[in-house]
């Protein structure tokens, strides 16, 4: 069964009830039958003494002067109407005419196992004897009392009236009041908690009954540890940990909030993609906790900058996705980047170290650029990548153009795996001569693809995108073979030649380059120090304890370094006598100017620097005669370029280097 506080109330009520009215019914009866009792007692009484009197009075005077008596008999007792005596049937006399007929059986009280109020409905009269001697018989008269049964109705009726109203009024009042007290008590408390429990309404006030109190105290409690709970765990859900900004979450939360406040306003807004430009080195030179810390300070200066309404998320390592919302002109908008920008560019301590920093933001602008958070961080991503491309440290807003480019560079990065497998690659060679006799004394190995469809792609195109993606050291893997491969056949041939390989910073850097160097030159046994590995200064921008390593182990298999494009880069002259470096190439940009001052200071420079240091020096570039007949004024050793010839291909490079040798002879 189910059971409910009002059904158990309503039982408990009916019972009660119930019991109420049993004894209510048996109190009602009993007190009828006493008041029945009383009256027929009464008359009996009044009955039998006027007899007694009457009979005694008999004999002394006519029973005609008994009339007073009777009289006053009569109208003592409410409950009679009449007195009358009869005489063998016949009225002697009566106190109201009409009561002048003796009573029949019927109408007579005689039946003793009737209950007294029975009696006092059903019959009209009490007769008595009054005897008397006529000399010695005894004769009678006939008493007779006739009962006021209208009175004596009305006497009950008005009782159970009373009764009645009592037996309703009474129930009806204390039903109310239980229903009332339980109601205040207990169901609507108990409702108020039913609703605070499945809607967390309002917290419900303090309770009289103190279970319910109880209860209801508990609830607020849990519920309030519960609610708690809940806020910290949606907090942990939306905020970054390290530097306590908003994460992706919540960014995807606002950001879809912005769009459509952005729509009904018709306004747009713009997204930024920053990102720390070297912040890995701060990381791997000084330790992730001052990496940290630093996050931290950068996190709350962008803050710092932002207006109340505008977003900044940390997304990544030092990747920051800001929001900025309300600008009034594009101005507006570029002052905001650039505050943040050289904000974050001022100088940094952290736990004694001052650390500088620069960032790279894209910028793409709702509804322009994308139309919701994933296109735009895309595109901000790519407008980044951009600003790094033009060289860090600024901004840059993404356009469809732009968009264009990433494509064209995304189908390229697939396109330069599929053409390894394609066998599309060939490595041409360019001559390297020497500059005294002019005889071909080495060669540099330069990639070159051809793809499907037979276009010609620069390696200046994808050498770069390669390094970027990290494709270049499969690439540099298979470039190396292929060199050292040719090497073995030259030597077979007794070529006396240098093979110049170019091998980017991310390939040497690797772990196992070196072993797979020593594998190569092992399996194709050439001479270790033929092969001149051509690196460029980024190699020693992680001037680490991993690189000098690295550099010893090429030395000890006796492989030779050529220092490539010197001086374009950073040209620190201090590389040149920490890493043990055999060749110098100095870039064609010099060469070019070898007729002006201060080319030609800087190139005699070199030369002479190098020669001291005892590092033999390649000239690259190198288009006319006159630029040969300089270079042998100066000593200088070799020199590369077009005067002799462009990279070939093999076959070319073979008849080139035979007669070159010829020519020698
Ligand atoms: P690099 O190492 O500086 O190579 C020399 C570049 O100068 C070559 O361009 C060559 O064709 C060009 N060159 C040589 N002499 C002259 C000249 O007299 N006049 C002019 N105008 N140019 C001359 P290339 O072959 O287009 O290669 C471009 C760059 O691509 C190379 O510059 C090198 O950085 C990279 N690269 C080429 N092949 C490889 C490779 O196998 N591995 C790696 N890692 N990089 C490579
Ligand atoms: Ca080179
Ligand atoms: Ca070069």
């Amino acid at each position: 069964m189910n059971l409910t506080i009002k059904k158990v109330a309503f039982g408990l009520i009916f019972f009660l009830l119930t019991g109420m009215y049993i004894i209510f019914a048996y109190y009602y009866f009993s007190q009828r039958d006493i008041t029945a009792k009383i009256i027929v007692t009464s008359i009996k009484n009044d009955l039998s003494e006027l007899s007694y009197v009457l009979s005694k009075q008999i004999k002394k005077e006519p029973i005609s002067s008994a009339r007073p008596l009777l009289d006053r008999k009569a109208a003592n007792n409410k409950y009679l109407s009449a007195i009358a005596i009869f005489k063998d049937d016949e009225l002697v006399m009566t106190t109201e005419h009409q009561y002048s007929k003796i009573p029949t059986a019927s109408d007579l009280y005689f039946a003793p196992h009737k209950s007294d109020f029975v009696f006092l409905n059903d019959k009209s009269a009490l007769q008595g004897n009054i005897h008397y001697y006529q000399g010695k018989l005894i004769k009678n008269y006939a008493l007779v009392f006739y009962f006021d049964n209208e009175y004596i109705k009305h006497n009950f009726t008005q009782a159970k009236r009373d009764f009645i109203l009592f037996f309703i009024l009474i129930p009806i009042i204390f039903v109310a009041i239980i229903w009332l007290v339980i109601g205040r008590l207990v169901a609507l408390p108990l409702e108020v908690l039913r609703q605070y429990a499945y809607y967390h309404s309002n917290i419900p006030k303090p309770f009289r009954v103190r279970e319910i109190e109880y209860i209801r105290a508990s609830m607020v409690q849990t519920f309030s540890r519960l609610d708690q709970e809940k806020k910290e765990l949606y907090n942990l859900a939306r905020t970054d940990p390290l530097s306590g900004l908003a994460n992706r979450n919540y960014l995807q939360e606002r950001v879809k909030q912005i769009i459509e406040e952005s729509n009904r306003e018709q306004k747009e807004f713009a997204l930024l993609f920053l990102d720390l430009d070297h912040f890995k080195s701060v990381n791997d030179s000084l330790g992730h906790d001052v990496g940290d810390e630093l996050l931290k300070n950068i996190a709350r200066t962008i803050q710092n900058i932002l207006r109340i309404n505008d977003v900044v998320a940390r997304i990544g390592g030092d990747e920051f996705v800001i929001v900025l919302t309300h600008y009034k002109e594009d101005i507006e908008l570029y002052e905001i980047i650039e505050r943040i920008q050289t904000q974050l560019m001022k100088p940094w301590i952290i736990s004694t170290f001052t650390i500088q920093i620069t960032s790279s933001i894209g910028v793409t602008v709702y509804p322009k650029d994308g139309d919701d958070l994933v296109s735009l961080m895309k595109n901000a991503d790519i407008a980044m990548y951009e600003a790094k491309a033009r060289g860090r440290r600024g901004y840059h807003f993404f356009t469809e153009s732009l968009n264009v480019k990433t494509q064209e560079y995304i189908a390229l990065t697939n396109a330069m795996r599929e053409a390894l497998k394609n066998d599309q690659y060939e490595l041409y060679y360019q001559p390297q001569n020497d500059v005294k006799t002019g005889v071909i004394t080495g060669a540099e190995a330069l990639i070159r693809w051809k793809d499907s469809n037979d276009i010609f792609i620069p390696p200046n195109i994808f050498i770069p995108i390669a390094e970027q993606n990290g494709f270049i050291i499969e690439l540099g893997d298979w470039v190396l073979e292929t060199a050292i491969k040719q090497l073995n056949v030259w030597e077979d041939n007794d070529y006396q030649l240098r093979m110049s390989i170019n091998v980017a910073a991310q390939q040497i850097l690797q772990r196992g380059f070196v072993s797979h160097l020593k594998f190569l030159l092992d399996t194709y046994k050439v001479s270790a120090n033929k092969v001149f590995l051509e690196i460029t200064e980024s190699v020693f921008l992680n001037d680490s304890k991993a690189v000098h390593k690295t550099f010893s182990a090429i030395k000890a298999l006796g492989v030779k370094v050529s220092l490539d494009d010197f001086g374009t880069g950073y040209s620190s002259l201090s590389y040149l006598k920490t890493f043990p470096i055999d060749v110098l190439k100095i870039d064609k940009a010099f060469l070019d100017d070898y007729d002006t001052q201060e080319g030609a200071i800087f190139i005699e420079t070199i030369v002479n620097m190098a020669q001291t240091l005892k590092i033999s020096v390649v000239a690259e570039g190198i288009e006319t005669r006159e630029q040969v007949n300089y270079l042998s004024s100066l000593n200088c050793g070799y020199y590369q370029g077009y005067v002799c010839s462009p990279p070939v291909e093999i076959n070319t490079f073979d008849r080139l280097f035979n007669a070159s040798v010829v020519l020698q002879v």
